[in-house]
């Protein structure tokens, strides 16, 4: 049980997940990074994206995260961001909706919209709906 670590994810509403792990990878800024336990402390700021992680029978679970801020310690990772959903609670058809309304907006030329926003939901939109049509966990 030592050689895990302690995975914490968390948003304004709730703890999403509170689990030990084998190996957590994470979408940093610069990159994925991946982080075992014994890890050299360090802090990040994360990219919309996907989580995984290895759970302690070896699993692999994903979780999307809505960016945030990553603190590893040598035996804990911390996630804070503003959303996120295990696979299981991503409702697939609502991130189809989302993914299509932000569609329509980059589409629509005559309205007066706002493509930071609408670039931003249309991503999320897509790696909810890409956890939630893989095979994975
Ligand atoms: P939508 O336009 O569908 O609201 P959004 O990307 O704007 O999507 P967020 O602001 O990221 O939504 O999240 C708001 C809340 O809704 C959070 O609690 C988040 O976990 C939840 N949520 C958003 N989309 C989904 C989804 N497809 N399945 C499950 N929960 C979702």
């Amino acid at each position: 049980m030592t050689d895990h670590i302690n995975l914490e994810i968390v948003t304004p509403e709730k703890i999403v997940a509170r689990e030990s792990a084998q190996i957590v990878m994470a979408p940093g800024i610069n990159g994925e990074f991946g982080v075992l336990h014994g890890h050299t402390p360090f802090l990040t700021t994360l990219k919309v994206g996907i989580l995984h992680y290895k759970d302690i029978k070896g699993t692999e679970r994903f979780v999307f995260i809505n960016g945030g801020f990553a603190e590893a310690l040598p035996d804990k990772v911390t996630i804070l961001t503003e959303s996120a959903e295990r696979r299981r609670d991503i409702d697939l058809n609502r991130a189809k909706q989302a993914f299509n309304r932000a569609q329509d907006r980059l589409n629509n030329q005559k309205e007066n919209i706002d493509y930071t926003r609408a670039k931003a939901s249309m991503l999320r939109a897509i790696h909810r709906i890409k956890i939630a049509e893989s095979k994975s966990l």
